[in-house]
């Protein structure tokens, strides 16, 4: 053997060396390749996972028993799954609780129409609201009328959500939901009707948000109601009467579960996805669906050895009526952050991943566009906004790597009694569990991690 290395001479023994180097190099690249096909690979364990969630607990709203009864599942799931420290940690949330609602077109004809209260409206006043209605094509179309139009009306806003895949169509239609109830309280009208923020025909709920001006009550007509109530204009003066009854009790505790998968460095690779749903809704693709993404790309990575960084999974309390979870979460990890080397979240519904945006330090953008490459994924963009609850997380610095999945029909349940199992689609949720494990798994094992960018400027 010495004889032989000997006669290499200088150049043989250096292009021994690159030939050793080469080779350790393939061997690296088809053991990554392996484990990512092992990551990959085809089951149906986060479709399980979703469903064994809507099924054995069902809705869940912040404070509610059903939420209690979340935390309880997550435990023990975790627990069951073989996580690590797998722990509740408490969030004090808001009760709101929702009571009957009717609301009847009068005028120009009589039609009981189908109306849902949006989350934390007040009631209407005794005896409900009857009043002439003033349609609006969009909250900017109610703030250019004059106060005339708006005093002692109650207005429906009639924005339609457009239909795309990256499901940009909610960004724009949703200030109608957000905003709309407290422009239009501040200019004297009695009571908000919206069309649904969504893409079929049920009635969809969600948080509007009212602001120091007289608060009034607000509802979402499902699509055929709300396209009757488009029609009654062509006959002449519209009148509605509501009536909706809802109530703010004392604050409530939920709480955040958490485990993890164990790695060899103190550093922290997190993802997320939020526990609770709408009083309304089975929540299955908001967000059992993503509960059962991130917890069986947890386990896929686990079951490839002891990750060099902790893979956290957190399951976040209340994200639907103000995100008290993630703002609990980071509180109390303030002077940690940096140990959190990047966060993914998974809170998009059950479609299949097409696209990979990302929150990281501009030199591992390159990496990361590799990576959407070798997924089969469309690169898309750094310095994109991410998941809501891992929003407070990145406002600080910390990277996210974000997964666009396809969103064309997840706006048909979205937030309403439609978003049921059968409405999670289940070839989506593997891809999806594919997906997130391998990036997590990259983010996990990258030595250099994923950088940071500078802190989110707060939105004006
Ligand atoms: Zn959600
Ligand atoms: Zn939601």
């Amino acid at each position: 053997m010495r004889g032989g290395r000997s006669a290499l001479g200088r150049e043989g023994r250096g292009q021994g060396r690159s030939y050793s180097l080469f080779m350790a190099l393939l061997l690296a690249a088809c053991a990554a390749a392996g484990d990512r096909e092992r990551l990959r690979a085809e089951s149906d364990d986060a479709y399980t996972l979703a469903a064994s969630l809507v099924t054995e607990v069902g809705p869940r709203f912040a404070g509610t028993q059903g939420d209690a009864r979340a935390v309880q599942w997550a435990l023990r799931t975790l627990t069951g799954l073989g996580f690590h420290n797998v722990r509740a940690e408490p969030v004090a949330v808001p009760r709101w609780q929702r009571g009957p609602i009717a609301v009847e077109l009068l005028k120009p004809r009589v039609r009981l129409l189908e109306a849902v209260a949006l989350g934390g409206s007040v009631a209407t006043p005794p005896g409900g609201v009857e009043a002439r209605v003033v349609m609006v094509a969009s909250v900017e179309a109610l703030e250019a009328l004059p106060d005339a139009r708006v005093q002692g009306r109650i207005v429906f806003i009639n924005t339609r959500m457009e239909r795309r895949r990256d499901g940009s169509g909610y960004g724009k239609a949703v200030p109608a939901r957000r905003k709309g109830p407290a422009v239009a309280g501040a200019r004297g009208a009695r009571a908000v009707l919206i069309r649904s923020i969504g893409t079929d025909l049920y009635a969809h709920t969600g948080t509007t948000k009212y602001e120091a001006g007289p608060k009034v009550a607000a509802a979402a007509l499902s699509g055929p109601s709300a396209d009757a109530l488009e029609l009654a204009f062509l006959a002449g003066p519209v009148t509605v009467r509501m009536a909706l009854a809802a109530r703010e009790l004392p604050e409530a505790q939920s709480a955040n579960v958490i485990g993890e998968i164990p790695g060899r460095t103190g550093e922290i690779v997190l993802l997320g996805a939020h526990l609770d749903s709408w009083d309304t809704t089975p929540g299955a693709n908001d967000d059992a669906a993503g509960v059962g993404i991130v917890l069986a790309a947890a386990r896929r990575v686990a079951a490839l050895g002891t990750p060099r960084r902790t893979i956290r999974v957190v399951l976040f309390a209340n994200e639907e009526f103000g995100l008290h979870g993630a703002k609990a979460y980071a509180q109390a990890r303030a002077g940690e952050l940096e140990r959190h080397a990047a966060v993914l979240e998974a809170d998009s519904g059950s479609g299949v991943p097409f696209r990979l945006n990302a929150w990281v330090g501009e030199e591992h953008w390159p990496a990361v566009a590799r990576m959407a490459a070798e997924l089969g994924l469309e690169t898309g963009a750094n310095g994109q906004k991410g998941g809501a609850d891992v929003m407070v997380l990145r406002k600080l610095g910390v990277p996210e790597l974000i997964v666009g999945q396809d969103a064309s029909g997840y706006f048909d349940v979205h937030h309403t009694r439609a978003d049921t199992v059968a409405a999670l689609d289940r070839a989506g949720l593997d891809r999806a569990a594919g997906i997130f494990a391998v990036l997590a798994r990259f983010a996990s094992e990258r030595t250099e991690g994923l950088g940071r960018l500078p802190p989110e400027p707060e939105a004006p």
